[in-house]
């Protein structure tokens, strides 16, 4: 563990906003070459610790490519989500990530992490952040319009249950969108 991971495991800047308190899920290394940057820890995840260990996982798996084992290996995959805790239920779903985390926490991780060669950001949260110029593209015009942003970022739709009416709305996605994805997922460990 580095002092960075020592750091992030202390932090307590927003506990007093998280119902079930603090469990930040993060990974990263200084060989990271892939980056996936996240909404937030949902329930399961936040019991096991593990991210992504949930039926969203298995479908972000399936979509890139990655195995289990590629995903949980720190020198090749950085998870980062944009709220590293868990922040409780809302109606219909969960809370947003807590936005005090990622202008804490991600520019440290990314100099903690100099060798991302891609960064995918996965739904709305992560594309806000990271792509500002798109603020007020619908999510399908801006997955559909990814290669506009590579080679850097690739915006994808959040994986969770909705996506699979998201990909019957949109042939495209599974058609075009995910085998270039796969490519340039494996072209970042190249
Ligand atoms: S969500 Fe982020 S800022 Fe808030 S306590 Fe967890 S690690 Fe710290």
């Amino acid at each position: 563990m580095t002092p960075l991971h020592r750091e992030i495991a202390a932090c307590r800047a927003c506990e007093a906003h998280l119902p079930h308190g603090t469990r930040p899920v993060v990974q990263v290394s200084v060989r990271s070459r892939l980056a996936i940057v996240g909404q937030a820890p949902g329930s399961k995840v936040h019991a096991s610790g593990v991210p992504w260990d949930d039926a969203s996982g298995d479908r972000l798996r399936e979509w890139t490519g990655l195995s289990r084992e590629e995903m949980y290996d720190p020198e090749f995959v950085a998870l980062v989500p944009m709220g590293f805790c868990y922040p409780g239920k809302a109606s219909g779903g969960d809370m947003p990530p807590r936005k005090e985390c990622a202008p804490l926490w991600h520019s440290r991780v990314w100099h903690a992490a100099p060798q991302v060669r891609l960064t995918l950001l996965v739904g709305t949260y992560a594309q806000a952040a990271y792509l500002p110029q798109t603020r007020g593209m619908p999510l399908t015009r801006r997955v559909r319009a990814f290669e506009t942003f590579l080679p850097r970022y690739f915006p994808l739709p959040h994986p969770a249950w909705r996506s699979t009416l998201f990909m019957r709305a949109n042939p495209w996605f599974e058609d075009e969108v995910l085998p270039i994805l796969r490519e340039a997922v494996s072209a970042a460990f190249a």
